[in-house]
């Protein structure tokens, strides 16, 4: 998971900037008069978020008497999301804050939309609340579905409050085969207690992150492969180890547990791979047609 700063905007702006875009005076009215009770739900949520506790946030059937969740996720996809609303701005800035352009609970895959870190069916008052709009690419956004985690420990990780440190805990284990065979684990670090390293391995779970790095891993290594070839035989298997530590280096430099920076941290502690691995990895290539 990447850690994002937490929007700087707040439910106010949200929900003015879509009271100011419609146009049926009954539904702008509704929302206008629901403000006060969106915005003691939003206190509520940034009061608990930074500690791990939005489980305790009471699930809904509506905001107020005149906006029940069906019409609170008009309002959303309507107004607040829909493309040329005043309001299209404000769910940009949420959308686009991730560096690159990559979803920060994958880490990988390119931002196609917002999730609902509480889903909207079950918590209406939230729809339009900045903190619970996290960016999110499609995989892990339907993998999320909306589930109501009831403990501490289901609950996925939350970009804008989670931190899980700089310490080493993606772990790359490489097994001797031809070719290499590559799986990742977490190493519960120091500083996590017993709830957020149930929560890490819930959120890997859920996002199906072990089997989408095992891809990526493979990928890279194939691409790999002939500079290793051309290195092993000038420089050996000291020189491979060298390659690898300036590489895992780099990347720990930008991510510390990212699936690249682990990967290069494994291969370049696997004596198997830097003396006879790294020559068993093309030979399995499909051939070319
Ligand atoms: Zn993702």
């Amino acid at each position: 998971m990447k850690r994002l700063r937490p929007p700087t905007i707040h439910v106010n702006d949200t929900v003015y900037a879509c009271v100011a875009g419609i146009t049926i005076p009954e539904r702008a009215q509704a929302l206008t008069e629901a403000l006060p009770t969106i915005q003691r739900c939003e206190a509520e949520y940034l009061e608990l978020g930074p500690s791990g506790q939005l489980y305790r946030i009471l699930p809904s059937l509506g905001v107020t008497p005149a906006i029940d969740a069906a019409l609170m996720g008009v309002i959303y996809k309507s107004h607040f999301a829909r493309q040329g609303s005043l309001s299209r701005a404000l769910y940009d800035r949420i959308r686009m804050a991730p560096e690159f352009g990559l979803c920060p609970l994958c880490g990988q895959r390119i931002v196609a939309t917002i999730d609902h870190y509480l889903p909207q069916s079950r918590f209406p008052a939230l729809n339009l609340t900045p903190a619970n709009l996290i960016p999110a690419c499609s995989d892990c956004n339907k993998r999320k579905l909306a589930s109501v985690p009831t403990r501490a420990e289901d609950q996925t990780l939350h970009p804008y409050f989670d931190d899980l440190g700089n310490e080493r805990w993606l772990i790359a284990d490489i097994q001797p085969s031809t070719p290499p065979t590559v799986s990742f684990h977490i190493r519960a670090a120091g500083a996590w207690d017993e709830v957020l390293t149930a929560r890490v391995r819930k959120h890997f779970s859920v996002m199906g992150l072990a089997e989408l790095y095992v891809a990526q891993a493979a990928s890279e290594l194939a691409d790999m492969s002939y500079g290793l070839e051309i290195l092993g035989a000038a420089a050996g298997p000291d020189g491979i180890r060298q390659h690898l530590e300036i590489q895992f280096q780099s990347c720990q430099a930008r991510d510390s547990n990212s699936w690249r920076t682990a990967l290069h941290e494994g291969l370049r502690d696997s004596d198997w791979f830097c003396g006879e691995g790294y020559r068993l990895i093309r030979t399995h290539y499909p051939e070319n047609v």
